[in-house]
């Protein structure tokens, strides 16, 4: 286990442009553009995440992921604020429900990390703040609707809720008869791997659901050794799969893909789903063509097993599933 307390590591988080450039010895031209486009979506960045970085190159997959850029305040055609129709999924205050069987909960805002491409970049979260209200209404609303077999925690990040925010909320989610899974969307095992806590481990072992953790991984570099060992850890408590977003010059390359799905496995991690960018305002430089899309899948399929080939898909608004597109 890490020594650093995971919660120092988050508040630590690198969030001015100045001195991300510093750190990475880049040049300081960049600033007023950094700057312009943080003020839209703030910079965030964990040092460690930093740490993994090579310094000086602008092209660095970690860095493009991170560093708020002139593109992202570009208005696009057909980037928009909602593309996916967020909107109109919200049942309660905090609560999502587009696809059969299966409520999203907006556990927490926050996140440990601000990825440039992000769908909730634009999220208007001061509405969806799970406050003790909110929570009390959708478990209300879960209590009734017995067709929903699995919650599905997502954000922002909820691993940035401690371990006693999380506890009570798999307790009151246990005590739910038809409720039979519990998934957490995180990022946070890839960033800051102390979170992966001893009581963490304990809490996801002790419940009657089953819990599947879907991590966010877009580079095999993300992987550090202290991830690899997180990642362990929680691969003897829980079912442990990744999405990706396929992103122009971060991982739009066949070999950087199927190095990544193959390093993953390394900790028992299956690929899930490669999604492709949701049209959100201010990412249209983050684009791959469906077609490129394919073709890239097609190549993994050609040099892997069936089961470390991702899905691709994308959120299409008002459809019944995530689109299979290969
Ligand atoms: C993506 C998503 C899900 C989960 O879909 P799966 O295909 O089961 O992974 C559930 N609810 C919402 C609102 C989603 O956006
Ligand atoms: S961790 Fe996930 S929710 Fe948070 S900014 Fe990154 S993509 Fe968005």
């Amino acid at each position: 286990m890490n020594t650093l307390d995971w919660r120092y590591e988050m508040a630590n988080a690198v969030i001015d442009p100045a001195e991300l450039l510093q750190l990475l010895k880049l040049p300081l031209s960049l600033l007023p553009a950094a700057q312009a486009a943080a003020k839209h979506f703030g910079l965030r960045v964990p040092r460690q995440f930093i740490d993994l970085m090579v310094p000086g190159d602008l092209s660095d997959p970690l860095l493009r992921q991170i560093l708020p850029i002139n593109e992202e305040l570009l208005d696009i055609p057909g980037f928009s604020d909602d593309p996916v129709g967020d909107q109109i999924a919200i049942k309660t205050p905090g609560m999502l429900i587009k696809y059969p069987g299966r409520a999203l909960i907006i556990a927490s805002p926050a996140c440990a990390i601000h990825c440039r491409y992000c769908l909730r970049r634009n999220f208007p979260y001061k509405d969806q703040n799970l406050s003790q209200q909110h929570w009390q209404l959708i478990l209300e609303n879960l209590r009734q609707n017995s067709e929903i077999h699995e919650v599905i925690l997502s954000g922002g990040d909820p691993l940035t809720l401690n371990d006693e925010q999380l506890n009570k909320l798999v307790i009151e989610l246990a005590a739910i008869p038809h409720l039979q899974r519990l998934r957490i969307h995180t990022r946070l095992p890839i960033l800051i791997p102390s979170r992966i806590t001893q009581q963490l481990l304990d809490l996801l072992h002790n419940t009657r659901l089953i819990i599947v953790i879907v991590v966010h991984v877009n580079h095999p570099r993300e992987l550090a050794e202290s991830t690899q060992q997180a990642l362990k850890n929680l691969c003897n408590v829980v079912t442990l799969l990744n999405q990706s977003v396929l992103l122009h010059r971060v991982n739009d390359n066949s070999e950087v893909l199927i190095e990544l799905s193959a390093s993953l496995f390394e900790t028992r991690v299956l690929p899930y789903y490669i999604h492709l960018l949701d049209r959100v305002r201010g990412t249209a430089h983050f684009e791959v063509t469906p077609s490129i899309a394919k073709s890239l899948i097609d190549s993994m399929r050609q040099r892997l097993p069936g089961y470390l080939v991702p899905r691709l898909v994308q959120e299409e608004p008002g459809a019944a599933a995530k689109t299979l597109i290969a």
